[in-house]
């Protein structure tokens, strides 16, 4: 796709357009109308179901750190403080929450590091990654740290991880969440990831990039309106040079695995075509075993390149999480 394509393709899929039926759904959930014009384009008739899945509250959920204390024994010892708790199916380490009596984030447990507090989508998203053990790991994007922190558990402290995050007191947090977790073996380095400056090629890279959050209005209702389509847009540029810098920091045979909590499709699909356009040598591989959604395949006239149909989505009407997209990639050359 030469530049005069992606800019044919960019007019297509950022025009604000709505039709009536989106201004009238629009106006009910508290939407700006291009978001929901979105929803009808993609999904037809299970768009109102979006809508009224992100009406629906979460629970909170949280991740047992196995790195510091059995599941087991954080089940009992948060059911002898009164909470209860449940397994969730498709997540190793992940409880939903049913009954609090306090803050989960106020507990003896939560200070002392037994457990992380995670949605569900997001800590699916390393899962799907398979950090693997003694990899060194790039998490471009990092703070406060659920996905770092999930990383390190699941290699046992083993992975070398470089951390990124540019704002101070956003690092602040994840220093004290790989801290609190008992984790040993990270760096964290304060920059924007577009300028890192690495010398040596990483086996792994974490892109949880930073986007709309529109994937999770069930937890923030502000998203319905906050992001204008021209700030969507500026957020899928960046993300677009995230991606880039991330596929070319790892070597032949390294993975990136790109998430973006969002259900746009310029927040996912899009980014990965775009991406794909001048790398032959990066496959997608969809992982087996996980609830996810196809993603989309072609958006308003746009036929997304067919490697994207390797990456997934998760949406709250349909899995009952945040909205997420994840891609898993691999560079074979
Ligand atoms: N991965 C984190 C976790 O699981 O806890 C959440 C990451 S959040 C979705 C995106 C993060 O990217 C934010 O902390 C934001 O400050 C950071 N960010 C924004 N612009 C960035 C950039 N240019 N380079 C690296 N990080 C950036």
């Amino acid at each position: 796709m030469d530049k005069h394509e992606w800019e044919k393709g960019d007019e297509l899929i950022f025009s604000d357009r709505s039709t009536p039926e989106a201004r009238r759904l629009a106006e009910r959930y508290g939407y700006l109308p291009y978001i929901v014009e979105r929803y009808l384009e993609l999904l037809g008739g299970e768009a109102e179901e979006l809508l009224e899945a992100n009406e629906e509250p979460m629970s909170e959920t949280i991740r047992c750190n196995d790195f510091k204390i059995s599941c087991g024994e954080l089940e009992a010892r948060l059911g002898e403080a009164g909470f209860e708790i449940e397994r969730v199916p498709f997540l190793p380490h992940g409880y939903i929450i049913t009954k609090a009596p306090i803050s989960p984030g106020a507990t003896h447990e939560y200070l002392k590091g037994y457990y992380y507090l995670q949605d569900p989508g997001s800590m699916l998203v390393v899962y799907i990654m398979r950090p693997r053990p003694s990899a060194t790991i790039l998490d471009m994007a990092a703070a406060p740290g659920g996905k770092s922190t999930q990383i390190l558990q699941l290699t046992r402290d083993s992975a070398l991880l470089i951390a990124v995050e540019p704002k101070r007191d956003r690092v602040r947090a994840l220093r004290s969440n790989l801290q609190r977790m008992g984790f040993s073996n990270y760096i964290i380095i304060k920059s924007d990831a577009r300028n890192l400056k690495l010398n040596v090629k990483v086996d792994q890279v974490l892109l949880d990039a930073p986007s709309s959050g529109e994937g999770i209005i069930r937890k923030d209702k502000r998203r319905k309106t906050k992001t204008a389509l021209s700030d969507l847009k500026r957020i899928h540029y960046l993300q677009l040079e995230l991606l880039n810098k991330a596929l070319d920091a790892v070597g032949s045979g390294g993975s990136v695995t790109y998430a973006a909590c969002s259900t746009a499709v310029e927040e996912g699909e899009y980014v990965v075509h775009k991406v794909l356009q001048d790398r032959d040598y990066v496959a997608t591989e969809r992982p087996a075993g996980f609830p996810l959604s196809e993603a989309f395949e072609e958006y308003r006239g746009v036929k997304f390149d067919d490697r994207v149909k390797g990456c997934g989505r998760l949406f709250p009407h349909r899995q009952g999480t945040e909205g997420f997209f994840i891609c898993n990639m691999r560079r074979l050359g």
